[in-house]
């Protein structure tokens, strides 16, 4: 049985003053969720007050990216220990965002997994198309290339200690959701392909769903068979939507 989880990546917005206000409204509704996980991703520089405001409730914070190196002269970029230092347990590695924006490769991102890993950060793993992509018939190839840049790094058991989040590129931030099913059979050709190599390590990956996620589409998408929760953007930043999504996965 595959626990859900709903996490909330709140990409570069907010302020100190909107994330007290934030984890106080999720912090009051959290108590009824009971059988999903709960967690946040917040912009670097709100670590240290999530993780005061977080520290000892049922909520996982986590980093929204992280570097290949351990330390040095990389300037702007943060280490896996630093994530460490401030409690998290997750990490976002492949957003597209930074596939797009900063050119991350899919060898780049098996990297940030690897490391990630070897903290004891559990590695978020984000794949997924373009709307060019699909319609050129190819989510399938495009998914699985992503997918394997982990398995050739790694190997399979890697993925035994991560999550996938399948994020269709033009469903993000744009209010155009995948049908729950069409994100079905993207979320059931991730299991079979990870299942070609392990069964068991299929059985067990959490691969969620993200893209214009809401309260009013979350019920649906999650009930799907493979989909184990969701990674949420915009909703993320209200704690009515979040908690609505996190109700929904239960
Ligand atoms: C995301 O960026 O991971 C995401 C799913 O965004 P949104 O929910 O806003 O589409």
């Amino acid at each position: 049985m595959r626990r859900p989880l709903v996490a909330g990546n709140w990409k570069m917005n907010g302020s100190l003053e909107s994330v007290r206000s934030l984890l106080d409204g999720i912090g009051r509704g959290v108590g009824d969720v009971k059988s999903a996980e709960v967690a946040v991703c917040p912009p670097y520089i709100y670590l240290p007050e999530v993780e005061k405001l977080l520290s000892g409730s049922d909520i996982a914070w986590g980093g929204q990216d992280l570097s290949t190196e351990s330390s040095g002269a990389y300037t702007g970029e943060v280490a896996a220990s630093m994530l460490n230092d401030f409690g998290c347990k997750y990490v976002i590695v492949g957003h597209s965002e930074r596939r797009t924006y900063h050119a991350e490769s899919d060898q780049l991102v098996a990297k940030k997994y690897a490391v990630a890993r070897a903290a004891g950060l559990v590695p978020i793993l984000c794949i997924g198309e373009t709307l060019e992509e699909r319609e050129a018939g190819t989510t399938n190839e495009v998914v699985a290339r992503q997918l394997d840049a982990v398995i050739a790094l790694e190997g399979v058991d890697a993925l035994a200690h991560g999550v996938i989040a399948y994020e269709p590129v033009w469903a993000i931030g744009t209010g155009k959701t995948a049908t729950p099913d069409q994100a079905q059979e993207v979320h059931a050709f991730i299991r079979s392909r990870v299942a070609e190599k392990s069964s068991e390590v299929a059985e067990g990956l959490r691969i969620l769903y993200g893209g214009s996620m809401k309260p009013g589409n979350a019920a649906e998408l999650i009930g799907k068979s493979d989909i184990d929760g969701g990674l949420i953007g915009g909703a993320s930043l209200t704690a009515e939507d979040f908690l609505g999504i996190c109700t929904a996965a239960d």
